[in-house]
């Protein structure tokens, strides 16, 4: 198993980033797996507290099916738990194999926020985890409330900087223009910003709700200083699109035919981003 630590460091020191895919089910994992060692590069296998909800807010047995398949890759894969705002579930995930973990405390106010991240990073640092945290809320989940931040929010460079500076974290998600759960390309970033948040934080910068921003766009954002690209929407849509499609051309009762051709359309939607991703 990779650590997310070594991920992001690689990337980090040659200037270019890292892909963090999110998990639902077992097909998405083998899928993007499969995309990842397609293309060669490695990959950040993450679940969010919205994926752990839908398995009942059991982690354990994806958890386990996870450690497995990335252990068995050809290329380095390391296991993220992304969004995570429930205090059982950050040590359900320490405990599970998962070298990263992101606090989510970005709903609240900036002061609660430093406090909160602050002492959980300490905990999560005693056990060796890797921990994200956002500051500049990323808007688009439905699980938080839209009227914390306005849409168009971005991140501060030098309250970024000091927050990290009091939080301790080993990664920042910023808000620079992209929101979560978009299903088209459009977003557009803020280029200027990436790159001077990149100057003043002293910790690798994560871009959220990445499916919203198109190819080009991903390589500049990289270029000014995004290290991990988180992506979850791009393969919904290629996981549901595809099954959508083949269950209406079909009678048959087997699911396997389906969630074949959604697992390799999960595939291929990896092996394409990630060459943009990470160079
Ligand atoms: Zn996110």
């Amino acid at each position: 198993l990779a650590t997310t630590r070594d991920l992001i460091g690689d990337a980090h020191r040659r200037g270019g980033a890292v892909a963090a895919f999110n998990v639902i089910t077992l097909e998405h994992a083998e899928g993007i797996v499969r995309g990842a060692a397609g293309a060669d590069r490695p990959v950040i296998l993450q679940v969010s507290e919205n994926a752990v909800a839908y398995h009942d807010g059991e982690l354990g047995p994806l958890a386990a099916a996870l450690r497995v398949i990335a252990a068995r890759a050809t290329v380095p894969v390391a296991l993220h738990l992304d969004h995570v705002e429930n205090e059982v579930l950050l040590r359900q995930g320490t405990e599970a194999g998962f070298s990263s973990i992101m606090v989510d405390a970005g709903r609240l106010p900036y002061a609660e926020n430093v406090r909160q991240t602050a002492s959980e990073t300490d905990r999560l640092h005693a056990r060796g985890v890797f921990v994200e945290a956002e500051l500049g809320y990323v808007g688009g989940k439905d699980s938080q409330p839209a009227s914390a931040h306005a849409p168009g929010v971005r991140t501060d460079p030098d309250q970024a900087r000091e927050f990290v500076m009091e939080t301790g974290v080993d990664a920042l998600a910023v808000a620079v223009g992209s929101s979560h759960a978009m299903t088209s390309r459009g977003a557009a970033l803020d280029f200027d910003l990436i790159a001077r948040l990149s100057e003043r934080v002293p910790v690798p910068l994560v871009l959220h709700g990445s499916s919203g921003v198109a190819d080009d766009d991903l390589r500049r954002a990289v270029a000014a200083g995004m290290t991990k690209i988180n992506i979850g929407t791009a393969l919904n849509l290629a996981f549901t699109g595809t099954l959508r499609e083949a269950l209406g051309a079909s009678e048959s009762a087997d699911p396997r035919p389906f969630l074949r051709q959604a697992r390799e359309a999960v595939a291929e939607t990896v092996r394409n981003l990630i060459a943009v991703v990470s160079g």
